[in-house]
């Protein structure tokens, strides 16, 4: 059975199988379904001579004098085996691999594969994979490599898929019906997963990752619109159409909305006022003014006699909602109660909160994740908003919409979407955009430098810090990675806070700590009480801190562009002129391009559809939890074409066969439920 516990797949035992569970991997399917993110390519036997440049390579080779065994600290060995073919030479250095001393013979030929380095005119590899020739060698093939692996050597996870492989092929049923295999140019599902793990041409790699690829997202896209279908078809009681306290805030505010903004208030009293459950996502720039537009919202709830939640990801951004709301409440002069329920508020006055929640004495609280609390009642919820919500993804929202009959719900992102992926990711929403600034915001300026002119990015940051602004320092990483040349938040903050910032005071941010560590950095921050904030990109959902006008961004080119324009955004939003600085450490010409996107322009949308040019719709799926884990999608999806397929097949399929009956469609009903299996989700 595919579904078997993977601990009784040959091979495994509770001991692997506990390594398993850390991928995710909890029976053979999951297995079957693990992919690999990149292959190496053993096909080809490389000569020496060949070789100009580092990199990995396949070469067939004899010893050609005994191998030197040293031992250089108490728990090191090395082995140094010097080797050739017929063109050339190359040293093998082998660390603390002792049971190879008896094994590698003069005279004999071996396969080596591994990573060849050129050091003065002389190749040298470190650590290969070396086998005796007349063995069972995997050369002669494409090798997965996968991703992560938890303690498991990339062979034996690919030992184990092997496995899977012999004994369940004959299994592995299509998900996909027949007639669409056929039409599209697909193949069969079992065909497709071998061939993704174990390729053995290019072309049938590309069938089995398009036909994957198609597969996942078809699960998703029905399961998205059937949502969407089955939230429209129910008729809603809860009615918001006044708009009297909404207008008056309007009156009220020293600004004029802009169109965009009142395009997007339109749309949202169209819902309100109709029958039916709103599922509104607003997409906005960083600082296109969603807030307001929020509050509108929340005050039609208020004006209609319900009450109104607004969800944060963290702590200060609800403080910060909180505080607006506030001051509109008062410039407007309503009468209406908003509060405040946090984790960090305390049990006596928190219980207060739930009471007033329940008894209809508070209209409008505001909140983080504690909103969500099996504990808070309302008395009559008639609309939710998250701020944010690439936080929150599909099943948290269900939570709290099913805390009250069936409240309308606004998502606000600040994440641009290419539209033409908009409803692939967001297909249970109906989408509004800001696509507008308010007049008079100021420009970031953006430039981008070479590791070299650190030090004088540097200086600038203090120049700046002495005149009494703030600065982020962001970095890739968390820690110290042995693989990655890269910038880690820790090692930058400990190498700076001892050199060029000796004397200033250095805050670290980073994922790995725990919330209130986070919230206690941001609020120092906040306060003034750190100059410059170095930090990965947790810094990136809404922390705001008028004060700071430097992001300089380490390692660039490692980032997703729309990524760094979230960055970007944490700057220019005070009265002083604003700088990002972007560190290209690549030398590539093509990351130079990426990044001078940025310079160009700061339109969210428009950068995002570049990104989409350039790293494929892959990154895009991250930014919402769908239940397909993020690598599973960025690794197979890559043309933006067979979105677009899937989505007008879905449509076709929805509207000829809304209920996917039929018993060619009853593995993909499965899947799609079991997807989706937290949301209510009906087919009938
Ligand atoms: P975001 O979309 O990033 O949540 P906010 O709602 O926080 O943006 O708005 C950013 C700032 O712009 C706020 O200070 C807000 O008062 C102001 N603002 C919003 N709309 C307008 C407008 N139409 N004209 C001028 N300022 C505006
Ligand atoms: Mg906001």
């Amino acid at each position: 059975m595919l579904d078997a516990d993977i601990q009784y797949l040959k091979g495994v035992g509770p001991n692997r199988a506990l390594k398993l569970h850390k991928l995710d991997i909890f029976t053979v399917s999951d297995l079957l379904n693990y992919f690999p993110v990149k292959y190496e390519d053993r096909r080809t036997v490389k000569n020496i001579n060949e070789i100009c440049e580092q990199g990995k390579y396949l070469l067939k080779v004899r010893i050609f004098e005994k191998p030197k065994y040293s031992r250089i600290k108490k728990n090191m060995s090395i082995i140094k085996a010097i080797c050739k073919d017929d063109t050339g030479f190359i040293t093998l250095t082998f660390f603390n691999q002792d049971f190879l001393k008896d094994k590698l013979i003069v005279g004999e030929y071996y396969y080596v594969f591994g990573n060849v380095k050129i050091a003065y005119g002389k190749l040298e590899s470190t650590n290969p994979e070396i086998e005796f020739i007349n063995k069972d060698w995997k050369a002669g093939k494409i090798m997965p490599v996968y991703g992560l692996t938890y303690g498991l050597s990339n062979n034996e996870i690919t030992k184990l898929v092997k496995t899977a492989l012999e004994t369940y092929y004959d299994e592995i049923q299509n998900v996909l019906p027949d007639e669409i295999i056929k039409k599209y140019g697909l193949i069969s599902k079992k065909a497709a997963v071998k061939a993704l793990h174990f390729p053995s041409d290019n072309k049938k790699y590309t069938l089995a990752k398009r036909t994957i690829a198609f597969e996942k997202l078809l699960i998703m896209q029905l399961g998205l619109f059937t949502i969407k279908n089955n939230l429209t078809n129910e008729l809603n009681e809860i009615v918001l159409r006044n708009t009297e306290l909404s207008e008056k805030l309007l009156s009220s505010i020293p600004y004029k909305l802009t169109k965009a903004q009142l395009k997007v208030i339109e749309e949202i009293k169209e819902d309100l006022k109709s029958q039916k459950t709103m599922n509104r996502l607003v997409q906005g720039d960083v600082g296109s003014g969603k807030t307001v537009v929020a509050v509108y919202a929340m005050l039609m709830a208020v004006g209609s006699g319900y009450q109104s939640s607004m969800m944060a990801p963290t702590e200060i951004l609800a403080l910060q909602h909180y505080d607006t709301i506030k001051e509109y409440i008062k410039i407007a002069g309503l009468d209406v109660k908003a509060e405040i329920l946090t984790g960090s508020t305390k049990p006596k006055e928190k219980q207060e909160i739930l009471d007033k929640l329940k008894g209809g004495e508070i209209d409008i609280i505001v909140g983080t994740h504690a909103l969500i609390e099996e504990n808070v009642e309302f008395k009559n919820i008639g609309l939710v908003v998250t701020d944010e919500q690439h936080r929150f993804g599909v099943r948290q929202r269900a939570r709290l919409s099913n805390k009250g009959k069936n409240p309308h719900i606004l998502i606000m992102t600040a994440t641009p979407i290419p539209r033409t992926l908009a409803l692939m990711i967001y297909g249970d929403l109906d989408i509004s955009l800001i696509d507008e600034m308010p007049p008079g915001r100021q420009k970031v300026i953006t430039s981008i430098i070479s590791e070299k002119e650190k030090t004088k990015a540097y200086d600038f940051i203090k120049s700046q810090v002495d005149s009494g602004r703030q600065a982020y320092i962001v970095a890739p990483l968390v820690d110290e990675s042995e693989n990655l040349d890269l910038n880690s938040a820790v090692e930058i903050y400990k190498e700076l806070s001892t050199s060029h910032f000796s004397g200033y005071k250095l805050g670290l941010l980073h994922g790995k700590m725990s919330n209130s560590e986070k919230e206690e950095i941001i609020n120092k921050f906040y306060r003034g009480k750190i100059n410059v904030l170095i930090s990965t990109t947790v810094v990136e959902v809404g922390v705001n801190v008028p004060n700071a006008v430097v992001m300089l961004i380490l390692n660039a080119e490692r980032f997703g562009l729309a990524q760094l324009h979230q960055l970007r955004g944490r700057v220019g939003r005070g009265k002083c002129q604003s700088y990002c600085i972007l560190v290209n450490e690549s030398k590539s010409k093509k990351s130079k391009d990426r990044m001078n996107i940025l310079k160009r322009t700061d339109n969210g949308f428009i950068i995002a559809e570049e990104d989409l040019k350039i790293r494929g719709p892959g990154d895009f799926f991250g930014v919402r939890q769908h239940g397909l884990s993020k690598l599973e999608i960025q690794n197979i999806v890559n043309n933006v074409e067979t979105v677009q397929e899937v989505q007008l097949l879905s449509k076709r399929i929805l509207s000829e066969n809304p209920y996917l009956k039929g018993s060619d469609y009853q593995n993909l009903k499965m899947e799609i439920m079991n997807l989706f299996k937290d949301e209510t989700i009906v087919f009938n």
